[in-house]
C-alpha cells in the first residue's frame, strides 16, 4: 500500500519507527508534515495540495496531529476522508480526544469506569462541585494540558476554589476531579489497535509527586493486563473513534478508572517498556484494513 503518515517531526522516535515499519513490509511510505497540505475546495471532488501541488494516490493515511495543530491538522485528516482515503483515526474522534470535557462527556454515557468529575462556571456553584466528587483533596485540570502540565492536587476546599477563581479569571476552563487516592501516583497506558490492546506498561510517579507522566519524571514498567483493564480501554477507544489509540486509566479500588484516550500515542516509551514491535501493529492493521475494509460505523 502506499501510505502517509502525517507529522511534523519526521526525525521523531514515533515517526521513524512507524516509516521504519512500513519499509520494512514493502510499503510505499512518505512522512508530510501537516502544515504543508492546502485544502482544495475549488474543484468538483474534494482535493489536497502538498507543497504546492496536487497530492499523488494514497491508500492509506496515519495521522500524528500535535496538539498545537488540531483546528488545521484535524481540517487535513477530514479532506482525506471527504477523498476516501482510509484513516485508523478520523477528524472526528481527534477532535473529541483533545478536549478532556468533551471527551468525558462521550464516554460517560457508555458504563466506561471514571473519576468522578465535574465542570463548573459560577463561581457559587464551585463549592458544591468539589463536594459532589468526594471532597478535597480534589484534582483540578485545565481542559487542553498534557504531559500532565495544568493537572494540580489541591489539598484543602478553600485551596481548590482559590486555584479555580484565579484560573477562570484568566479564561481557562477546569475540570474538577475526585482523587483516586489508591492508585498511588501510578496509572496504566495501553496502546490500543483496532479492537485489541497491543501493549501495556504502568507509569509511577517519582517521589511524591502524584502525577506519573514520564515528563514529570515518571519511571516504566511492562505490565500485564487484567482483562477488565483490556476490554476498558478497547471499548474507550472505540467509542471515541479511535483504531489507534493510548488509553490511560487508574487503577481504581473497583477496577480501571478511564482518564485519558490519546489520539497520537509515544511509541518510544511503550517500545522501550515492553520491548514490543507497536509500530509494526499498527501498520499491518492499516494494511489490513485497506486490504479487507471493515464497514465502517463511526460516526464522520
Ligand atoms: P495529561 O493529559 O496532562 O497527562 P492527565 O489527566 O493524564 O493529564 O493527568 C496526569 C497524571 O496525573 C496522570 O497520569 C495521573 O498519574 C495523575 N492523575 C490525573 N488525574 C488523577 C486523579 N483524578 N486521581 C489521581 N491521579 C490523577
Amino acid at each position: 500500500m502506499k501510505i502517509a503518515i502525517l507529522s511534523r517531526a519526521p526525525r521523531s522516535y514515533s515517526t521513524q519507527r512507524l516509516r521504519t515499519a512500513a519499509l520494512d513490509r514493502g510499503h510505499d511510505v512518505k512522512v508530510l508534515n501537516t502544515l504543508r497540505f492546502s485544502i482544495d475546495l475549488s474543484g468538483d471532488e474534494p482535493d489536497l495540495q502538498f507543497r504546492g501541488r496536487t497530492l499523488s494516490h494514497y491508500d492509506a493515511v496515519l495521522p500524528r496531529i500535535g496538539n498545537s495543530i488540531t483546528y488545521f491538522g484535524t481540517a487535513v485528516v477530514r479532506q482525506f476522508e471527504q477523498m476516501d482515503v482510509y484513516t485508523p483515526n478520523t477528524s472526528y474522534g481527534i477532535s473529541n480526544s483533545r478536549d478532556k470535557l468533551r471527551a468525558t462527556q462521550i464516554l460517560s454515557k457508555h458504563n466506561i469506569g471514571m473519576p468522578a468529575t465535574t465542570f463548573v462556571q459560577g463561581r457559587a456553584d464551585v463549592i458544591p462541585a468539589i463536594e459532589r466528587v468526594g471532597g478535597a483533596p480534589v484534582v483540578i485540570k485545565l481542559l487542553e494540558g498534557t504531559q500532565g502540565i495544568g493537572v494540580i492536587l489541591a489539598p484543602e476546599i478553600k485551596t481548590a476554589e482559590a486555584i479555580i477563581e484565579t484560573l477562570q479569571s484568566t479564561k481557562q476552563n477546569v475540570l474538577i476531579q475526585h482523587f483516586v487516592k489508591e492508585s498511588k501516583g501510578r496509572d496504566i497506558r495501553a496502546l490500543v489497535v483496532g479492537d485489541r490492546v497491543v501493549a501495556a506498561m504502568r507509569r509511577v510517579a517519582k517521589g511524591d509527586e502524584f502525577r506519573s507522566n514520564v515528563h514529570r519524571g515518571g519511571s516504566v514498567e511492562p505490565v500485564d493486563l487484567d482483562p477488565e483493564f483490556e476490554k476498558a480501554a478497547v471499548r474507550a477507544a472505540q467509542i471515541m473513534g479511535l483504531r489507534v489509540a493510548g488509553v490511560d486509566m487508574l487503577e481504581g479500588n473497583d477496577g480501571p478508572l478511564v482518564m485519558e484516550v490519546n489520539s497520537s500515542p509515544g511509541l518510544e516509551g511503550i517500545e522501550r517498556a515492553t520491548l514490543l514491535d507497536v509500530a509494526g501493529s499498527i501498520i499491518d492493521y492499516i494494511d489490513n484494513q485497506v486490504a479487507f475494509p471493515e464497514i465502517d460505523v463511526r460516526q464522520r
